[in-house]
């Protein structure tokens, strides 16, 4: 396998500064787990989060947006206020592939997120299990 840029790891600390929550037209993906998760944070049924926070987006379930490109779940002020039980989307970030792909796209993810490069140190093991897994927390 070619050496990673990230071989001694990354590091991040979300800043719930909320700018990746506020993307017009940002789509967030559900997966089922993600559906189970909100509700039980709300104490609803699977079809009631489906119909009040969701719509589908071509094949996929996707979380609903406000008219200003908010995500649903977004509040000024607070930010998200399902955070522990934020989608696997939310949670993984930043340690998607396509940010992982190249020291380029991370820094150009970075640009992006004041959390990224600070805080936490991630291992080279812990991001590859973020990719494989997903992430608990
Ligand atoms: S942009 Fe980065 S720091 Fe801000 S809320 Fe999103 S992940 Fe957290
Ligand atoms: S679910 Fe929470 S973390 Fe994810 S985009 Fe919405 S407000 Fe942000």
């Amino acid at each position: 396998m070619d050496e990673v840029f990230y071989k001694n790891g990354l590091r991040f600390s979300c800043q719930k500064c909320g700018k990746c929550c506020r993307i017009p037209n940002g789509i967030v993906y559900l997966t089922e787990k993600d559906i189970k998760r909100i509700a039980e944070f709300f104490d609803l049924s699977g079809e009631e989060v489906f119909s009040r926070f969701t719509h589908r987006e071509h094949k996929y379930r996707v979380l609903n947006e406000f008219s200003n490109g908010d995500c649903i779940f977004f509040r000024e002020g607070k930010g998200c206020i399902i955070y522990s039980a934020r989608p696997e989307q939310c949670r993984t970030f930043p340690f998607w592939r396509q940010n992982l792909r190249s020291q380029i796209a991370w820094d150009s993810a970075a640009a992006e997120c004041p959390g990224m490069n600070s805080g936490k140190l991630y291992s080279f093991e812990e991001i590859e299990k973020i990719l494989s897994n997903g992430k608990d927390t």
